[in-house]
């Protein structure tokens, strides 16, 4: 059985975690700065917040960053659910913005339209979250000269996309947006099991940020509001989650980041493999930016469904019988039965949801041998021509 993505854990790895274990600090210990560290470090951000998802992330974003009820959280339909959740967490209300047919990354384009249309009737957004699909991150230059002109705020939904470029410049560096947010799950770039980060260039955002993670408690007395009662003394001077990251997890965080070039490395190798190897088959590749350098987390091919005998579902079965454990992102959010109950209807964002009927996500991740990748490309070959 093949997957569409796994994690790749080494000795090195399982030493690190081990080494914790025997420490005197399971969380909130010196790994969880060393990782913030490291991140940053690739990813150039001023400050960094480690929380236990990108979930949690995504909340607190959106927190720091005012959002609440009678406020509006704009994302593509073409993410996982936590990239629109995240606004309903904060009572806001969420809408979509179709994506562009050929990177099937939020459509700047739309996105102008929508804000013309949304001006007319004051429903502009307070947030807009674009998501790197993929790896392969949006136009923000676009994004954010509208995020000026419009004037709402801008987090990027990086967890496709830790290690990956933008004109040349690593995503994460916030020179766009005013928060970008990373996820380590398993099937991700690097992983710390569950996990995530928010990254940001502004003190005051990582202060909330950083505050909001760990119950809206702090032990700085410049954030305090009244004097200290003595040494035992902290306040809460917000109200915060527990979304703090272990130790654990973040010396596994440490150990994956050495590996980040790497990681990201192969899965291009494999993508220009697949590139080369699939072009003959009735399918859409991916298609690459020139600006940009994905992370790739995922390979997603489209099938030329008026070129095959096969259903979108048989040759999705087929591969599965196959064991090859293809998978589908996304559904469309809008499409989800939760989200119709609040009134999105099929229909509203008709790209995303073409989109949704041609495309399977192939195996890709580090570890993935050629054997293997042959063994896909055979498979799709039979089950296609
Ligand atoms: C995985 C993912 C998330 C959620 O990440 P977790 O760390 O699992 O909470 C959010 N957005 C996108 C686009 C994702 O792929």
């Amino acid at each position: 059985m093949i997957p569409y993505g796994r994690q790749d854990i080494n000795q090195q790895d399982i030493n690190a975690v081990v080494d914790v274990l025997k420490s005197d600090f399971l969380t909130q210990g010196p790994q969880v700065p060393l990782f913030e560290q490291a991140v940053m470090n690739v990813c150039g951000a001023h400050y960094a917040v480690a929380v236990n998802s990108a979930t949690s992330a995504l909340h607190i974003a959106c927190l720091a960053l005012g959002l609440g009820k009678g406020d509006w959280l704009w994302t593509t339909p073409n993410t996982f659910v936590a990239s629109a959740n995240c606004g309903l967490y904060c009572g806001a209300q969420v809408d979509f913005v179709d994506i562009d047919p050929r990177t099937y990354n939020l459509c700047a384009k739309e996105l102008e339209k929508k804000l013309i249309a949304a001006e007319k009737v004051g429903t502009l957004p307070k947030i807009v979250i674009p998501v790197h699909f993929s790896g392969q991150p949006c136009d923000m230059q676009a994004i954010h000269t509208l995020a000026k002109k419009y004037g709402f705020k801008v987090i990027e939904d990086a967890s496709h996309a830790i290690g990956g470029k933008y004109q040349g410049e690593p995503i994460g560096n916030c020179h766009y947006s005013d928060i970008t947010v990373f996820s380590f799950h398993p099937v991700k770039i690097i992983t710390t099991a569950e996990g995530g980060m928010a990254v940001t260039n502004s003190p005051e955002l990582a202060q909330k940020l950083d505050l909001l993670r760990s119950h809206g408690i702090t032990r700085d007395t410049h954030l305090m509001t009244k004097p200290m009662d003595g040494p035992w003394y902290y306040q809460q001077v917000d109200l915060g989650f527990n979304y703090r990251m272990t130790d654990l997890q973040a010396a596994l965080g440490v150990s994956q980041m050495q590996r980040l070039n790497a990681f990201v490395t192969k899965r291009h190798e494999l993508a220009q493999r697949y590139d080369t190897l699939l072009k003959d088959l009735p399918v859409t590749l991916p298609w690459q930016h020139p600006d940009s350098y994905s992370g790739l987390h995922l390979y997603v091919i489209r099938l030329q469904l008026d070129k095959i005998d096969k259903t979108h579902l048989e040759v999705f079965e087929g591969l599965r019988e196959a064991g090859i454990l293809v998978n589908l992102h996304y559904i469309p959010v809008h499409m989800q039965p939760y989200y119709q109950e609040m009134g999105f209807e099929e229909g509203l964002f008709p790209q995303a949801e073409q989109y949704y009927k041609e495309a399977i996500s192939i195996p890709m991740f580090p570890t993935l041998t050629e054997k293997q990748q042959d063994e896909v490309i055979a498979i799709l070959g039979e089950l296609l021509l």
